[in-house]
């Protein structure tokens, strides 16, 4: 009698980006499923978790970390990314000073977390509130996939967690880079 081993794994990530441009509300859509649109502002740090099966020899645990409260100061404590694996920038569409403010959270990153072999942790840039209608002269595609490149990003996705869109895409995106390098 043969009994099917399962790895379990568990990876932190951090989601960062400034005040107000939806990192509760994406994590919320990504781990619970819901969308709220009443505005709350949590102090602390927090995490959510998302428990995937991944395949039949693995599942996945998803610690999602939001900063919350603490993006007025536009970086965070070596605390709190310490044992990362990854980080999400979120952004909003609709503010461009949110987008100005991606380069500050990607060089605190940087600068504070490492994997375990000294290469940078995989990081993702969501453009949320695509729902929006005053998004789209925002949206400039080449700009962005310029950027990411420039910046050794893994990539970005425009993301609603109020319509639910790519919310899922993008996470399973960068769980693949994720298993890659872990
Ligand atoms: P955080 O400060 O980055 O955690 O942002 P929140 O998740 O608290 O969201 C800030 C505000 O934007 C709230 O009023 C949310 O309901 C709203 N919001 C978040 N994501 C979206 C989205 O994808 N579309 C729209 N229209 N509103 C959103
Ligand atoms: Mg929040």
């Amino acid at each position: 009698c043969k009994t099917s081993e399962i790895k379990e794994i568990l990876y932190k990530v951090l989601v960062v980006g400034n005040f107000g441009v939806g990192k509760t509300s994406v994590i919320r859509r990504y781990t619970s499923g819901i969308f709220s649109p009443h505005y709350k502002l949590t102090i602390g740090v927090d995490f959510a978790l998302k428990t995937l099966i991944w395949d039949e020899h693995t599942k996945i645990n998803m610690q999602l970390w939001d900063i919350a409260g603490h993006e007025r100061f536009g970086h965070m404590t070596r605390v709190y990314y310490k044992y990362a694996i990854a980080a999400i920038i979120v952004f909003d569409l609709t503010r461009q000073p949110t987008f100005d403010a991606v380069q500050k959270w990607l060089d605190d990153v940087r600068q504070k977390v490492v994997l375990e072999n000294d290469e940078p942790v995989p990081v993702l840039l969501l453009a949320n509130k695509c729902d929006l209608d005053n998004t789209t002269a925002q949206v400039d595609q080449s700009k962005l996939d310029q950027y990411c490149e420039d910046h050794n990003l893994i990539g970005w996705f425009p993301t609603s967690a109020k319509d639910n869109t790519n919310i899922e895409e993008a996470m399973s995106f960068l769980i693949e880079k994720i298993m890659q390098i872990s």
